[in-house]
């Protein structure tokens, strides 16, 4: 069995379509939430998420469109996306981010958008942090986001905890917090698209990246009226 896991698409349609060309053929898609915010077309990432049927969770972006009193949680430009991203969505975008779960399993794995124990709010960018939330996790695979960096966090045969990077295929061992890194607004210094592919019968998870058309993401990111510097920093990849 084969699953693409995708994250943090944030409304960046080109980029999404590039990893759905890439992907080929898989046995399901999971979505880890903040399908929309910061991108010019979160129509279109809504409307295939929904024809898709992608297993999917609630993202902080997300929330925050369905009730704009979680906002104070965002900087002004931020914000301002959030505000501009609600007005392009149609009432049944609205009512599928509104169906969307905090948590969900597939597979046997747990699915976050942030963290287990903070499933909007917290970033894992720490051992620390990994530790408390792979205990809170239980002896599981559990898969997340929001940081948009992708890698992995697991336990060596001494019981010690590593962090990953990105890089190619890595065998997981259970328990293990894994981030496929950013479909649409990636912040690892490489600008393109990033998904991963998981195996769960051989227990590995493929970290892949994409080119895309990042000029017409662009060009719908100034179009939609969001502040400038969410489409330069698509070429940044930061
Ligand atoms: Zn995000």
């Amino acid at each position: 069995m084969k699953i693409g896991v995708i994250s943090d698409v944030h409304g960046n349609w080109q980029a999404l379509e590039a990893v759905i060309a890439d992907l080929g053929s898989v046995d399901m898609v999971i979505c880890l939430g903040d399908t929309v915010g910061y991108g010019g077309n979160p129509e279109l990432c809504c409307e295939e998420g929904i024809r898709a049927g992608w297993s999917t969770v609630l993202g902080n972006h997300d929330q925050a469109c369905l009730d704009l009193n979680v906002l104070s949680w965002f900087n002004e430009r931020a914000a301002r996306s959030v505000r501009i991203t609600k007005e392009r969505l149609e009432p049944r975008h609205l009512d599928w981010l509104r169906g969307l779960p905090e948590r969900a399993q597939a597979e046997g794995a747990l699915l976050v958008h942030a963290s287990p124990r903070h499933p909007l709010h917290e970033y894992i960018f720490d051992l620390p942090t990994a530790a408390a939330n792979l205990a809170e996790a239980g002896p599981r695979i559990c898969f997340f986001g929001h940081t948009h960096l992708p890698g992995v966090f697991q336990r060596e045969d001494a019981g010690q905890l590593t962090y990953t990077y990105r890089k190619g295929k890595v065998r997981l061992r259970t328990p293990a917090l894994v981030n496929p890194g950013s479909v649409g607004q990636p912040r690892d210094g490489d600008p393109t698209a990033s998904y991963l592919v998981w195996e769960p019968d051989s227990g590995s998870v493929d970290f892949r990246r994409v080119n895309y058309d990042r000029e017409a993401a662009k060009q719908a990111i100034l179009e939609a009226g969001m502040p400038p510097s969410f489409a330069s920093r698509l070429d940044l990849g930061r």
